[in-house]
């Protein structure tokens, strides 16, 4: 007898509004939009995943509350489960459902900050389940920038789970289409939105103690939150060490989990390269004829001379086209310049490289 499969179809759901032209059509479109809303809503009420746009990333969605929805993201993404979750929310009255205490200071930083690229960190309720939060103790919670994904929010009545919607270990999903072919037939859901404006992860801010400490860089920077908080902020000292974590690693382990994992990588093996804009150029098209000559697929990504902002925004999606295009070796030019931002996006781009960095000196020499 023949076996049935089931094939689980990931639905579309189109939430976008801009662009539309005439009056009629913009009416459509919204309106298409609420249903896609409503129809994403009853999908998380019942227990279903959902990703969903934001600001930063797309994120997979399920009920954090709900345990087996929680267990059921870790699966769809291939996760390890002791990396928590973030919860999404849409209102500041929700976290009086995951946490007693929110300290004064993360008021301030709600005020200033959210919606937008923040998460925080606070003592979590015991409704919470360790299934979200990797078993830990504490609960990560922002308040996403997306007009769609805030009315799935209020409409599901849910706080969202809502870690990245890619497969673990590769870049960043930062347009529906990214999310779609890593996780089409394996979530129930993709809320269609806008391509991501921000394209790094949310800054992550640990507020359970005395000073808050940033675990992982991002968007808002620690200037911005000392700025609102009047106080110090601390960064994670694992931010500082630049080499993968192995066995024999006995430096003090990230305090954010998920940043101890292989992460943002594309399949080609990557090296960033740092210098003067010319100098990186230089260097970068050395190595690619070097690499071509051995016969492998070889590319220089050089981002508008390293501009932050604009890296930011285009460095998940253009490590994917390398690998839509059978890539196997990347040159990528470093952020230019050591502001907070800068720090930020290289976290991410020397975690894509596995932390193989070269020196190129003005002459286009490499220096070790
Ligand atoms: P992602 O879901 O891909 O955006 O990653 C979320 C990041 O936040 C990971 O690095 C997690 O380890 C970190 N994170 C989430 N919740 C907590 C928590 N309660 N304590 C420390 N880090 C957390
Ligand atoms: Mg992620």
């Amino acid at each position: 007898m023949r076996k049935k499969i089931v094939v689980m179809k990931t639905k579309l759901l189109d939430a976008r509004i801009s662009g539309a032209g005439s009056l009629k059509q913009q009416q459509e479109a919204q309106q298409r939009a609420e249903q896609a809303v409503a129809v994403a809503a009853e999908i998380l009420q019942s227990g279903g995943l959902v990703a969903f746009p934001t600001e930063t990333v797309y994120g997979l969605g399920g009920d954090a509350l709900n345990p087996q929805a929680a267990k059921a993201i870790y699966a769809a993404k291939g996760r390890p489960s002791d990396n928590p979750l973030i919860v999404h929310i849409a209102d500041e009255a929700q976290l009086a459902l995951l946490t007693e205490r929110v300290p004064e200071a993360a008021q301030r930083l709600m005020q200033a900050f959210w919606p937008g690229p923040l998460t925080m960190i606070f003592e979590k309720k015991a409704q919470v389940p360790e299934s979200t939060t990797g078993g830990l103790s504490t609960v990560a919670v922002r308040m996403p920038d997306d007009a769609a994904t805030l009315a799935l929010i209020r409409r599901s009545g849910k706080c969202l789970a809502g870690p990245s919607a890619n497969r673990s270990g590769g870049p960043s999903p930062t347009s529906w289409e990214h999310v779609l072919r890593d996780l089409d037939g394996r979530i129930d859901a993709i809320l269609q939105g806008e391509d991501c404006r921000v394209g790094i992860e949310s800054t992550v801010l640990d507020m359970t103690g005395q000073v808050p400490v940033i675990l992982r860089p991002g968007w808002i920077t620690p200037e911005q939150i000392a700025e609102v908080t009047g106080g110090k902020v601390e960064m994670d000292p694992a931010l500082f060490v630049n080499r993968p974590r192995d066995v024999s690693d006995h430096s003090p382990p990230p305090k954010a989990p998920g940043m101890k994992y292989k992460h943002y990588a594309p399949k080609a093996e990557m090296v960033v390269l740092q210098g003067s804009v010319a100098a990186v150029r230089r260097g970068a098209q050395a190595l690619v004829r070097e690499k071509e000559a051995e016969g492998r697929r070889a590319v220089a990504l050089l981002f508008s001379d390293g501009d932050p902002k604009e890296t930011a925004r285009t460095l998940f999606a253009q490590l994917r086209r390398c690998d839509e295009e059978g890539i196997e070796f990347i040159a990528a030019g470093a952020v230019q310049g050591s502001d907070s931002i800068g720090f930020a996006v290289m976290n991410r781009m020397l975690k894509s490289a596995g932390y193989q960095v070269l020196q190129v000196a003005d002459d286009g020499s490499f220096l070790k």
